[in-house]
C-alpha cells in the first residue's frame, strides 16, 4: 500500500527500531510509547484491520507466538505484559495496517529492559553488517 506508514517501515523506506522479523511479521518499537516497553508486531502483508483477516489464516497465532517470544527475550514474560489489537476507529485504531501492541515495563526493571532491547537491536545490526561483508 503506497500510503501506509507500516508498509513503508516494512520496506525499509521509513526508519524504525526493529526488534524482530521473519517471513511473516516485523516487530518494532512504537514511536510514541505508552509505557517503557511498547512494541508493535505487524504482518508483512497489508491487512487493514483484524476484521479483514480471513478465517483460519495463521497470521494471528503467529503474531501471538512472536509476542510471547519477544516478551521472553526481553524479560517481561514473567512480570507480565499487555497484548492487544485495536480494531477500527471506535476501537482506537489509528494506523490501518493490522498490528498488535506488546506493552509492559512500568516497573523498576524497565530501564534495564529498554537497555537490553537497544543492545539486542545494535547486536543484530552489527551481525547483519558483518554478514553482508562476507
Ligand atoms: P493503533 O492506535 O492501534 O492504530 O496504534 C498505532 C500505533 O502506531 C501508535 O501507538 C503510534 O504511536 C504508532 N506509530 C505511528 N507511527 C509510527 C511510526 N512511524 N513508527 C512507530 N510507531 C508508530
Ligand atoms: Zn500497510
Amino acid at each position: 500500500m503506497a500510503d501506509c506508514i507500516f508498509c513503508k517501515i516494512i520496506e525499509g523506506k521509513v526508519p524504525a527500531k526493529i526488534v524482530y522479523q521473519d517471513d511473516l511479521v516485523v516487530a518494532f518499537e512504537d514511536a510514541n510509547p505508552a509505557a517503557p516497553i511498547h512494541i508493535l508486531i505487524v504482518p508483512r502483508k497489508h491487512i487493514p484491520t483484524l476484521n479483514d483477516v480471513p478465517e483460519n489464516d495463521p497470521i494471528l497465532s503467529h503474531i501471538a507466538t512472536v509476542a510471547k517470544k519477544i516478551a521472553e527475550n526481553i524479560g517481561v514474560a514473567q512480570p507480565g505484559y499487555r497484548f492487544f489489537i485495536n480494531v477500527n476507529k471506535g476501537g482506537g485504531q489509528v494506523i490501518f495496517h493490522l498490528h498488535a501492541h506488546l506493552v509492559s515495563g512500568k516497573d523498576i526493571g524497565s530501564k534495564f529492559i529498554k537497555g537490553a532491547i537497544s543492545l539486542a537491536v545494535a547486536w543484530r545490526k552489527l551481525v547483519a553488517k558483518l554478514q553482508s561483508k562476507s
